[in-house]
Parts: structure tokens; C-alpha cells; sequence
């Protein structure tokens, strides 16, 4: 969906997006490198979904613009040619809080298995406990995954939060009740406990503890 973010400044070329901590000019980046709606060419591009169509009318969601922005297009989404589940580029600046990470991760995990169930729950949780208190936030250059045969959901959730595949040698298959990260100087195992909440609502809010406990395994 193509829109006129016409309330944006025009004459701005480098800004400090959101999630960079250092102040200007240091946390300064130009803006073809970031989603600031402050850049010389007010429309704006977004993926959304359509929720309905009423006559003329398109109801979707998922929209990343503000309430009232002109809608210049609308373009369907091939996933034959516009899915690139191995596209990579560089994080700039990290997730402001917990809560920011966790809602990044929901976004990626559902966008990737298509529903909100128990497993995409545990998922979310056990990479958002890795990413925020091994890596501090930071997004991993390079991850190598281990996850356990079932359930499937879970593996699901991991491979589209950390584009792993098996194919390219970074996910693998290890023991029951385990996760591994592997991030190269930084690695954590996680032991599923039992008695964990099976709803998956439940499972999101429910103190870490309950779910998992981390391992730091010895580095290779
Ligand atoms: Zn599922």
C-alpha cells in the first residue's frame, strides 16, 4: 500500500531513528537507510493485510500510518516473488524495552506461522529471554539454532524470528525439551520445564521461570 505522508518535514536528510540511545550527531543516520517519514519524498510504503472488501471499500490492517493518510495504491503481495525469507541487513539502534523486543518478535513470529498458538508463545518467549538479557537487545549477525523434534509451532516461531533453516546448516534438531542459541561468542540452552501454562495468552505473561531455565552452555 503506497500513502502521502504529507505532514512529514521535507528538508531533513539524516535523522536518529527510533531505538538509537546516542544523541545527535552520533546516533545520526541518513534517511534512505531508515523508515523515518521524514525524507525528501513524502509516500510511504507499507505491507498490509485485507481484513474486507465492501463494495469500494477495503477494510486492512497491520497499516503503519496515521489515521486519515491518503492511500495513493494498493498492489497485491506475490509471495512468489516478494518473499525473501533469507534477506538480511544491519540492525541500527535496539529494541527501547522488553515490552518493544517481545512486540517485534510477536510481529515476526505471527507474520511467519500465520497463527497465535501455545508453541508461537514459548517461542517468542525463549528468543526474547535470549535476546534481551544474553545479547542485550542486540539483533545476532550470525545465530545457529537447536530446537527439539516437536512441537511444531515452536519450531515454526524460531526459524522465521531467527531465519534459521536446516538447509543452510542453522537449525538443527537436537534432544527433547531443549533449546539452543548459538550466537557465535554468546550461547544459551533453555530447559523446558513442565507444568507450564498451555494457553498461549497465559504463556506470554507468565514469569519466565515458569516456563524455562536458561543453561549458558560452555563455548565450543
Ligand atoms: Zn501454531
Amino acid at each position: 500500500m503506497l500513502a502521502w505522508l504529507g505532514g512529514a518535514e521535507r528538508d531533513i536528510l539524516q535523522v536518529t531513528p527510533r531505538g538509537v540511545p546516542e544523541p545527535a550527531p552520533e546516533g545520526l543516520h541518513g534517511v534512505f537507510g531508515v523508515r523515518s517519514p521524514a525524507r525528501p519524498n513524502p509516500i510511504g510504503l507499507t505491507a498490509a493485510r485485507i481484513v474486507r472488501i465492501d463494495g469500494a471499500s477495503i477494510d486492512v490492517d497491520y497499516l503503519d500510518f496515521v489515521d486519515g493518510t491518503p492511500i495513493l495504491d494498493l498492489k497485491p503481495y506475490f509471495v512468489a516473488r516478494d518473499l525473501i525469507f533469507s534477506a538480511r541487513n544491519e540492525q541500527i539502534g535496539r529494541p527501547g524495552s522488553r515490552e518493544a523486543l517481545r512486540e517485534s518478535l510477536l510481529f515476526q513470529a505471527q507474520r511467519f506461522h500465520g497463527e497465535f498458538c501455545p508453541g508461537l508463545a514459548l517461542g517468542v518467549r525463549l528468543f526474547e529471554d535470549f535476546r534481551a538479557d544474553v545479547l542485550g537487545m542486540m539483533e545476532p549477525r550470525e545465530l545457529r539454532v537447536t530446537v527439539p523434534m516437536d512441537p511444531p509451532c515452536l519450531i515454526d516461531t524460531i526459524m522465521g524470528m531467527a531465519r534459521a533453516s536446516p538447509g543452510r546448516g542453522t537449525l538443527q534438531f537436537g534432544p527433547a525439551k531443549f533449546v539452543r542459541f548459538d550466537a557465535g561468542s554468546q550461547a544459551a540452552e533453555y530447559m523446558l520445564l513442565p507444568g507450564a501454562p498451555e494457553e498461549a495468552a497465559r504463556i506470554l505473561e507468565a514469569p519466565g521461570a515458569v516456563l524455562y531455565r536458561r543453561l549458558r552452555p560452555a563455548l565450543r
